[in-house]
């Protein structure tokens, strides 16, 4: 770690040393990693890129968290988080947005400046980078409806492409960046609509009073634990199969949405695993529903 931590000092890129990530994850589970580096900008994410992939580090690269569960015994790697990558720069179609931008920031000032039709996409608990990822999504819409262009650093060609919406081939939760874990999101453009600010504000609200009715916003997770299969909806299924607030140690399926599964306090990565495990054994014998995971398990 030695030629890292001297990396990270000559160019001045932030980092930190044997940490836990429990804090930096919304769901407040995960033992230590050996560097959390944190670029403030897309030419020290390059940078950063360009010195782990010709060192040969094991490396990811990750936005809040909020789509992952870390093992507790930590990362065996060096992770970067993009949420000090903030910037953004408007135009009157729209917005660049670097990967590390919160998209509900990029949301709620973009009604602001009269812009708007992804209104339906606020709380989801993203940044641009991980949202273009995993094309997030909500009530009917997708971040991919809004994406004009990507643009990536491609760590194993050393050089830097642009991705057309069409070339990102997203489709349900899935993008290509999970076939090509090489291609890093730097920013993307987003195409928006005009929509008067009074009206793209009350849009905002609604979407957050409805969040807040179906999912448990009160404690920590990383939102539904499952994809949803062809024809069923996984809070039903769960319901059905009588698992609304089942426990383990400190893991609840929560008795609101039963998609999701919280942590009460405490709760250990295998305490979640044990769950999940459990989850998918009763869905299959009952109701021959083969659940497959939304969330990344990271070790
Ligand atoms: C309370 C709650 C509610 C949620 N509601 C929704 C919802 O309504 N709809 C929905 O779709 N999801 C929802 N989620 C899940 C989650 O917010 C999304 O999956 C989100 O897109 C993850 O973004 P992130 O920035 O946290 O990415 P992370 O969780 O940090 O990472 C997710 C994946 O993206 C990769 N990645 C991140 N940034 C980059 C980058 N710059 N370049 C390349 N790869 C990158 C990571 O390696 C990882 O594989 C919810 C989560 C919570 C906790």
């Amino acid at each position: 770690m030695r030629s890292l931590r001297d990396f990270c000092l000559r160019h001045h890129i932030s980092a930190l040393w044997d940490v836990a990530m429990a804090p930096y994850t919304t769901f407040r589970i995960g033992g230590n990693v050996s560097a959390l580096l944190l670029p403030c900008n897309e030419e020290e994410l390059t940078q950063a890129l360009r010195f782990l992939s010709q060192n040969g580090y094991r490396f990811r690269v990750i936005g809040n968290a909020s789509n992952l569960l870390f093992d507790d015994s930590g990362y065996r790697g060096v992770l970067i988080s993009t949420r000090h990558m903030r910037s953004l720069s408007w135009d009157a179609d729209g917005v660049r947005a670097s990967a590390g931008a919160p998209l509900n920031d990029v949301i709620r000032r973009a009604a602001e400046k009269n812009l708007g039709g992804f209104g339906k996409l606020y709380g989801i608990p993203a940044t641009v980078g991980g949202a273009i990822f995993m094309n997030a999504g909500a009530f009917g819409l997708s971040v991919s409806d809004f994406v004009s262009f990507v643009n990536v650093w491609d760590t194993k060609e050393e050089k830097m492409r642009i991705l057309s919406a069409e070339e990102c081939l997203f489709s349900y939760r899935s993008s290509i960046f999970s076939v090509k874990r090489e291609w890093i999101i730097l920013s993307a453009s987003l195409r928006l609509e005009r929509v008067p600010c009074r009206e793209g504000m009350v849009i905002l609200r609604e979407t957050l009073q409805k969040r807040q009715e179906k999912q448990p916003l009160f404690y920590p997770s990383a939102g539904s634990v499952f994809r949803r299969p062809e024809g069923y909806y996984v809070g039903e299924l769960v319901e059905k199969a009588g698992l609304l607030g089942k426990k383990e140690g400190g893991a609840c399926v929560s008795s609101k949405h039963g998609g999701f599964i919280v942590n009460l306090g405490g709760a250990s990565s295998s305490d979640v695993l044990t769950l999940i495990a459990l989850i998918k054994q009763e869905i299959k014998n009952r109701f021959s529903v083969d659940l497959e995971l939304e969330i990344e398990y990271m070790m």
